[in-house]
């Protein structure tokens, strides 16, 4: 059986019933769950809370692989509802990091350039992506493009993309694939 929608149109109802049905889905996407919870407009802020309680509970090892996976995406989860000051913002990728370090260690996962997961470093000192571990060949487009709120302050993806590409080297080349992050 197929979910046949996209999660941003569902309703707090159906939902609820896809998390709770979610084996019988052969596409479910735990990831496009909770980028929908940070994403959708069909639903209330308390919604998007009590979704996002739901969900964690139902998809706690996934949710925290995600910090990984699509850290941006953590963020913005563990965000909803919160009115982040700059210094909490840093704290909270401060975490993600440590965590990131935490799993990685735990799951012995190989994480330099040439693992599965590489480290973000495009050499700008106030990206808040900087030295993030990152599953290589994901994509940042839709959140350069300045799809979510957050982080856009700190790095302009567009203009430091467009910039990249202007570079000749081939290094500047694997910057860019490391900046995609975003991934399917
Ligand atoms: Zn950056």
């Amino acid at each position: 059986m197929k979910v046949g929608k996209q999660f941003n149109t569902l309703t707090y109802g159906e939902y609820l019933h896809l998390i709770e049905n979610h084996k019988k889905f052969t596409d479910f996407n735990t990831l496009g769950l909770f980028r929908s919870i940070v994403e959708t407009t069909k639903l209330s802020l308390e919604e998007k809370l009590e979704l996002r309680e739901v969900a964690v509970t139902a998809f706690g090892k996934t949710f925290e692989f995600l910090q990984l996976k699509d850290p941006v995406t953590y963020f913005g989860v563990n965000a909803l509802g919160k009115t982040l000051t700059k210094a909490d913002e840093s704290q909270a990728w401060d975490d993600i990091r440590q965590n990131q370090q935490r799993i990685l260690e735990s799951k012995k996962l190989r994480h330099r350039n040439f693992g599965t997961y590489s480290k973000h470093e495009c050499g700008q000192d106030t990206c808040y992506m900087q030295g993030l571990m990152t599953k290589q060949g994901s994509i940042l487009a839709y959140y350069g493009s300045g799809g979510m709120g957050f982080g856009s302050d700190s790095c302009s993806w567009s203009k430091e993309l467009k910039a990249e590409r202007h570079k000749r080297d081939r290094k500047s080349e694997q910057r860019i694939i490391s900046h995609r992050i975003m991934e399917e």
